[in-house]
């Protein structure tokens, strides 16, 4: 990603990066402005963003300077806080029962991905250790009921159906006497989905609710519902009644409107978060890296934990520490290339930055072409070169050699070198480390 990030950065700018730089400590309404711009381009559901603008604004009138703090930061920094605030604040965790089988009922429009969490959750779950059952409560659609049996053995996770002829209330209380016995820790129920709210949905809702008495009632929310989201959670919440919500393809072109919307509309909380197809791909729902994202800083945190997954802990505290010293070099930054690659498609990386959300495809293929290119010249550095990068800038012998075994030209060699110690910088800048250190310049 950061990769990618230092390739990208300079040709995409979304709203509030570009707002950050017209910030002045004299004026705080013209920013504010932009920021209020920003939340709406994030598809922040207008009377969300009014309430929140005003509230930042009464904070920071009046606020004295921070000695050494800019005053564009020192803005970030109440605008994230009062994000975080509204989304509220830390990690919410699962509630489950205190004794015997806890119950989870997913509800939400159809498409939104509630067969997929479903069994997300259960595999999520079982990692937690807890055994699941999943009941297919979706009557309406065969085809859901046959694609929660193949995810539950994808999972290895039960499924219980009685088909689409018996209420969905009826299933629900057969399913959980059935999980009673057999003495399972978690039932997740999906239910059917509509198009759009309608009566018979919430009714058929309440009695599942009223035969199983959940421990949580999760709305599923597609994040690319924006605006609309707020009107959603606040339906289902008076009508149902539930207890949290659940934020799905977050790996989109969303920059998480939405969930700034549920907890401001319903006081309930994101629990969880979808970034993905794949089973794994169910996180918990962190406020501050969500107001991250949406301010334009970088799900960075986030991102260092997927990278971890995919590199070896030490080589990722290793990494950390070179960040942190400035001592990041060329194979660093070749790990780095093979993380991102490894992580699936440069696309799906680049759903996870911050003002990437709307790449286009030639863009993403330009991307995934820049990676190979410089690929290619790290693979012609010597091991020295690659440890020491100040060898490069040093020496335009070097390279040309570097140029002529990769077959490209001395020039993007030379922007390859610069753009490394670029991107020292930058991410000590983003790891919010105070001196950065500095670019050479280099010798010809
Ligand atoms: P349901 O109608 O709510 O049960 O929706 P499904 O679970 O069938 O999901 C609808 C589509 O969304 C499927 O193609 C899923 O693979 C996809 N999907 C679900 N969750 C995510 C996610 O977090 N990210 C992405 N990119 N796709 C998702």
């Amino acid at each position: 990603s950061f990769v990618i990030r230092a390739e990208m950065f300079g040709q995409l700018t979304s709203g509030l990066e570009a707002a950050w730089k017209v910030l002045t400590k004299e004026n705080i309404a013209e920013p504010m402005r932009d920021i209020r711009r920003a939340l709406l381009e994030a598809d922040v559901s207008l009377p969300v963003v009014r309430r929140f603008v005003q509230s930042v604004s009464d904070k920071a009138a009046g606020v004295g300077l921070i000695r050494g703090v800019k005053p564009d930061q020192q803005l970030v920094k109440i605008v994230h806080d009062e994000l975080v605030k509204l989304m509220g604040g830390e990690v919410s965790d699962l509630v489950f029962s205190k004794s015997g089988t806890t119950v989870i009922l997913l509800a939400g429009l159809q498409g939104v991905g509630k067969t997929t969490v479903c069994a997300k959750l259960a595999f999520y779950l079982k990692k937690l250790g807890k055994s699941c059952m999943m009941i297919a409560a979706d009557v309406y659609r065969p085809a859901a009921i046959d694609q929660l049996m193949i995810l539950g053995d994808q999972v290895g996770v039960p499924v219980y159906k009685e088909g689409t002829e018996v209420k969905p209330s009826q299933i629900a209380r057969n399913g959980l006497e059935e999980a009673i016995k057999r003495r399972i820790d978690v039932v997740i129920v999906d239910t059917a989905g509509r198009l759009q709210i309608d009566k018979a949905m919430m009714d058929e809702l309440k009695q599942v609710k009223q035969a199983t008495n959940p421990a949580e009632v999760l709305l599923v929310v597609d994040a690319m519902t924006g605006q609309e989201a707020a009107a959603l959670v606040t339906t289902f919440n008076i009508e149902i009644g539930i207890t949290g919500a659940i934020l799905t393809k977050l790996d989109g072109d969303s920059r998480g409107g939405a969930a700034l919307s549920v907890r401001e509309v319903s006081g309930k909380p994101i629990k969880l978060v979808g970034r993905g197809e794949r089973l794994e791909d169910l996180e918990p729902f962190y406020p501050d890296r969500m107001a991250g994202r949406i301010l334009g800083m970088g799900d960075v945190l986030s991102f260092v934990e997927k990278a971890q997954e995919v590199m070896r802990q030490e080589d990722a505290e290793d990494l950390q520490k070179k960040i942190m010293s400035a001592k990041f070099d060329f194979n660093d930054f070749l790990k780095q290339t093979r993380a991102v690659a490894q992580m699936g498609s440069v696309s799906r990386v680049l759903g996870m930055i911050p003002g990437m959300g709307k790449v286009t495809p030639a863009q993403i293929r330009e991307a995934e072409k820049n990676l190979q290119v410089m690929e290619s010249m790290i693979n012609a550095m010597t091991p020295e070169e690659r440890e020491k990068p100040e060898l490069l800038a040093e020496s335009p012998t070097r390279r040309k050699r570097v140029a002529t075994e990769s077959g490209k030209t001395e020039q993007q060699v030379s922007q390859l070198v610069a753009q490394l110690f670029q991107m020292r910088v930058r991410m000590k800048n983003l790891l919010g480390v105070m001196e950065a250190g500095s670019i050479p310049a280099l010798k010809d």
